[in-house]
C-alpha cells in the first residue's frame, strides 16, 4: 500500500467513523481500528445539531439518519416549580441551514449507518478487537503498533487520527496533557417509556428543566424519554443506581400510580477539559480524545464531528494536492480555540443556568429567554450560538 495515501484512525466511535468516511469517499485509504469487538451500542449522545446535519448531508449520511430519529424543531427551558417555560423555534435559522431542527437520535445509529457506507467505498479496512497500543512519529509518516485477534502488528500511514475517546491511548502516547477540571458529582441518566408528554403540558422533545429541589433534562429519543439528573457528591454508585432510589427520583419528577418502567440507567463522570495540543507531528487528535464537556447543550459529539469536518478536508488537500502541512497546525488553532471559547464556556454556563436555586433567579432567566424569543433577531442570535453556528463561523475566521 502507498503509505502517502494511507491514514490510520484509532477508534470507531462517531468521530472516527465520520473521519474515515470523509477520507475514504475522497479516495484516501483508511484503516479504522476499534478495540471493541463491534461498534459500541452507545446511548450517550442523542442530539445532533443543525450544522452537523448539514455536514453529514455532504456525505449522504443525513438522509439515512433522519428516519432513525425524531425531529425537534423546538426546544424548551422550563421551571418545574412554577411551570413557566420558554420555547425556542429553530425555524428562525432557516436561512442559514438546510436542517433548522435538532435530530434526536442515539449516537450508535450514526456509526451503524456509516459502516456499510465505508465498506462501499472500497477504501476502508475496518478492524475490530484491535487496539492501538503504541505510536511512533517519523518525519514523513507514523508507525502504529496494534494488538488484534492475530496478535501484535505494526502499521504505517501518512497520518494517525486519534479519535479513541476520553481515555485516548494515542493522546497518552503523545504525552499530551488534558487541561481543565472534573466536576465532583456524577450525572445519572435514566431511560423510561413513561409518557411524560401526557403529564407535563406542551413538552417538546428537548427540555432543560430547572427546579427548587432537583434540576434535570428530559430528552426524547424514539421509543423512550432519557432523564438526566445531577447527583450529590460523595453518594456511592450502588446507592445512586439502587432501583428504589431511582423510583423515588422519578416519582418526585412526575407522580405515577404504577411503578416506572426503567429500561436503562448509567452514571457518568463529567469533565471540562481540553488537550494542550491537537497535533504532534503526523498524529492528530479529535473528538473526546481532544476535549470533554458536560452534556448540557449536546456539544461533545457535535464538536468532535466539527473537528473532523475541519481536519479531513485539510488532510485530503495535503495528500492529493501537495498543500502545505501547515494546514494541520491551522486545524489545531481553529478547533482548539473555538472549543475553549465557545463549547467549554457555553456548556459551563448552561450548567450554571440550570442549577439556579432561587425561584427569583429561575424566573428571571426564563423571562429573559422569553424576551429574546419575542424578537426574531435576538432569538436567531441566541440559537446561532447555542446550536454551534457561531463556533464554526469563528473557526473559519482563524488563520
Ligand atoms: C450522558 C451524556 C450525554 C451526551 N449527550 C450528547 C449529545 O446529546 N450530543 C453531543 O454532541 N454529545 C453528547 N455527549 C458526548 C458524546 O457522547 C461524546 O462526545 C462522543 O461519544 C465522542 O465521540 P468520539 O468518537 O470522540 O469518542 P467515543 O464515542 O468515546 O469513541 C471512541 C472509540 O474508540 C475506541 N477505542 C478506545 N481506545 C482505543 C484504542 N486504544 N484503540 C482502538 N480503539 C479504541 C472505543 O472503544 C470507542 O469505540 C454526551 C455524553 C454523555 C456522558
Amino acid at each position: 500500500m502507498d503509505i502517502n495515501n494511507h491514514v490510520i484512525i484509532a477508534g470507531a466511535g462517531p468521530v472516527g467513523c465520520t473521519a474515515a468516511l470523509i477520507l475514504a469517499q475522497a479516495g484516501v485509504k483508511v484503516t479504522l481500528l476499534e478495540s471493541a469487538a463491534s461498534l459500541i451500542e452507545d446511548l450517550r449522545a442523542s442530539t445532533f445539531h443543525p450544522p452537523s446535519l448539514d455536514m453529514l448531508d455532504e456525505l449522504g449520511v443525513t438522509e439515512k439518519l433522519l428516519p432513525q430519529g425524531l425531529i425537534a424543531s423546538k426546544y424548551q427551558y422550563r421551571d418545574r416549580t412554577s411551570g413557566a417555560y420558554a420555547e425556542f423555534d429553530l425555524g428562525v435559522l432557516s436561512d442559514i441551514t438546510k436542517h433548522p431542527y435538532r435530530l434526536q437520535c442515539e449516537q450508535y445509529k450514526l456509526t451503524r449507518t456509516i459502516k456499510p457506507m465505508l465498506e462501499e467505498t472500497g477504501n476502508a479496512d475496518i478492524r475490530f478487537s484491535t487496539a492501538v497500543t503504541s505510536v511512533t512519529n517519523h518525519a514523513d509518516h507514523v508507525e502504529v503498533t496494534i494488538d488484534g485477534p492475530e496478535g501484535k502488528d505494526t502499521l504505517s500511514g501518512r497520518y494517525l487520527i486519534g479519535s479513541d475517546g476520553a481515555r485516548s491511548e494515542v493522546r497518552k502516547e503523545m504525552n499530551i496533557e488534558m487541561e481543565g477540571f472534573t466536576y465532583p458529582e456524577l450525572f445519572l441518566v435514566v431511560s423510561t417509556d413513561f409518557p411524560f408528554e401526557d403529564h407535563l403540558p406542551n413538552l417538546s422533545h428537548v427540555n432543560y428543566i430547572s427546579d427548587s429541589e432537583e434540576w434535570c433534562t428530559i430528552l426524547r429519543v424514539p421509543g423512550f424519554w432519557r432523564v438526566l439528573f445531577p447527583t450529590i457528591e460523595g453518594t456511592s454508585e450502588d446507592e445512586l443506581l439502587a432501583p428504589d432510589k431511582i423510583e423515588e427520583r422519578m416519582q418526585r419528577l412526575v407522580k405515577s400510580d404504577a411503578p416506572y418502567n426503567i429500561v436503562h440507567t448509567t452514571l457518568y463522570n463529567i469533565h471540562q477539559r481540553v488537550a494542550k495540543q491537537y497535533r504532534v507531528g503526523n498524529v492528530l487528535i479529535a473528538g473526546d480524545a481532544a476535549h470533554l464537556n458536560n452534556p448540557l447543550g449536546g456539544m461533545g459529539m457535535n464538536g468532535g464531528l466539527h473537528d473532523v469536518f475541519n481536519l479531513c478536508p485539510k488532510m485530503i488537500d495535503i495528500i492529493q494536492n501537495g498543500a502545505s502541512e501547515d494546514l494541520l497546525d491551522l486545524y489545531e488553532r481553529q478547533r482548539r480555540d473555538v472549543t475553549i471559547d465557545f463549547i467549554q464556556s457555553q456548556t459551563i454556563q448552561n450548567k450554571k443556568n440550570i442549577e439556579q436555586m432561587t425561584q427569583e433567579q429561575r424566573l428571571e432567566h426564563i423571562d429573559g429567554l422569553n424576551k429574546m424569543i419575542a424578537d426574531p433577531a435576538l432569538a436567531a442570535a441566541f440559537l446561532s450560538r447555542n446550536n454551534m453556528f457561531d463556533a464554526l463561523k469563528r473557526a473559519a475566521e482563524i488563520t
